[in-house]
């Protein structure tokens, strides 16, 4: 067998990628000309690539590693219990302390109820786990017609049938005959781009009130859940209007449907808080987490639900579940990783220090020629590339070139940001000191300028 280590040119690298490798999201056609940034160690907030860059990483990989790379004492918790009980599984009456631990800590750290966890290995594993607990749950309450979800156009879910049915990506409808029947979407509450005349409250409200329309559409005896993130990520970090939250609560309690907060990102103190809901002051039936969990450490994902729901559920026997649900190696990373998080006191980092310096110097950026908006919540933040400063004027169809410039300048100044269409957005790790976000703006501030520079020079501005 052939080795392959860091220590190979990156060119040989690229070239066995392109030859087996096919990466998702990706045209690997292209890809594989190019060849791919390799990245080949980590530490801190800083990766450190095949050609020896030192990255400056603003998206914490993708949006998880909440607590920084590098930790030696997640290396050794995963290394204890390989030793002591690398895999069983949590069917057939067994149980083992990793699975019984972390349940225990989730519903300690969870709001209200949210008290039973039922555990996957990703996000996506989780979503797919929500479509069938609420439609088993209103078969179970003798309203099996009670089937469709509700969710969003622009949200992000995950990669499964089930999941990417549920987010609001058109480019993933369009291939294998999404979404699947039962579920429907309504719009987004992203002002910048959709609210025309109206204020940011008016418009949160219009488009919270879709809600109540799409369910009296439907008729309320049909509609069994309504899924959002608190603050849509994949989307380009859509902030709600104020008035968007507690409309979609009033609806959600009038007609008695579950809501379902997907808080793969904004779960485990990306916002400020240890879960969006918090921040947003919502009451989900069901919260889907994953990513920030283990701070990507391992991949592991799960639904914690509401005591009455979870009450339904285990009043018979659910036909679901995963080989990995509960692995002991991975449930014993994140609660290490949950331990670090309290230990160090990630979350109130975010609220008292990390959050206000980068709210600083984010909203700065403002004053570029090439930026919008800046929208910040917590650690997650979006900036709008406008060719018209003043005018919410988007780039030609929005086609993402101008994002896919910065973005690509971003990179050239080691520093990542990724790009959704013509929207530039950050999930740095949360425990980013004040001196490194310092040199994530700096950086992104180069960026924009020759991004800037570049645009003009091409005739796009
Ligand atoms: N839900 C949300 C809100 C997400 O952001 C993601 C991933 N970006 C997922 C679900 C899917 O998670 P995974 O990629 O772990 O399957």
């Amino acid at each position: 067998m052939r080795t392959i280590t860091n220590h190979m040119p990156t060119a040989e690298l690229q070239a066995l990628d392109a030859a087996h490798h096919m990466h998702p999201f990706t045209t690997n056609a292209q890809l594989g000309k190019k060849g791919a940034r390799i990245i080949t160690r980590a530490k801190g907030v800083f990766l450190t690539d095949s050609d020896g860059h030192e990255i400056i990483d603003g998206m914490a990989g993708l949006w998880c590693v909440n607590v920084g790379y590098g930790r030696d004492s997640m290396a050794e918790a995963a290394a204890r219990q390989i030793r002591e009980l690398p895999y069983y599984n949590t069917f057939f009456q067994t149980s083992h302390v990793p699975a019984i631990a972390l349940a225990a800590r989730i519903a300690e750290l969870a709001p209200g109820d949210l008290n039973h966890v039922f555990f996957a290995s990703s996000g996506s594993e989780a979503n797919e786990t929500n479509i069938r607990l609420v439609r088993h749950y209103w078969a179970l309450k003798g309203q099996p017609e009670r089937s469709v979800i509700i969710s969003r156009m622009n949200g992000y879910h995950g990669s499964g049938m089930g999941s990417a049915s549920l987010g609001g990506m058109v480019s993933m409808h369009e291939q294998g005959n999404l979404p699947i029947p039962g579920i429907v979407h309504i719009g987004q509450p992203h002002w910048y781009a959709e609210g025309g005349d109206m204020t940011p409250e008016e418009f949160g409200l219009k488009r919270a009130r879709e809600l109540e329309e799409k369910i009296l559409e439907i008729g309320a005896d049909r509609v069994g859940a309504f899924i959002a993130e608190p603050v849509q990520g994949a989307g380009g970090v859509i902030i709600a209007p104020d008035s968007y939250w507690p409309e979609i609560q009033r609806i959600v309690d009038k007609y008695g449907i579950l809501l379902i907060a997907d808080e793969v990102i904004t779960g485990f103190g990306r916002t400020g808080n240890w879960f969006g809901s918090q921040t947003l002051n919502i009451m989900p039936h069901i919260m889907t987490i994953a990513k920030g969990l283990s701070s990507g450490y391992a991949p592991i994902g799960g639904s914690v639900v509401c005591d009455e729901v979870a009450a339904v559920i285990g009043s018979d026997e659910f036909n679901h579940g995963y080989t990995y649900s509960g692995h002991p190696v991975a449930a014993a990373i994140a609660l290490e990783n949950l331990r670090i998080m309290e230990e160090e006191g990630v979350v109130e980092h975010v609220r008292d220090v990390a959050h206000p310096h980068l709210a600083e110097r984010w909203h700065a950026l403002g004053d570029h020629p090439l930026v919008g908006e800046t929208k910040l919540i917590g650690m997650m933040g979006s900036l709008a590339l406008t060719p018209e400063k003043g005018s919410r004027a988007r780039f030609a169809a929005d086609a993402g070139t101008a994002g896919y410039i910065t973005r690509e300048r971003c990179f050239a100044n080691n520093v990542i940001m990724r790009h959704v269409y013509d929207r530039m957005i950050i999930s740095p790790p949360l425990v980013m000191t004040t001196d490194e976000i310092d040199i994530l703006i700096d950086r992104a501030t180069l960026a924009l300028d020759e991004a800037y520079a570049q645009l003009k020079s091409e005739g796009l501005l």
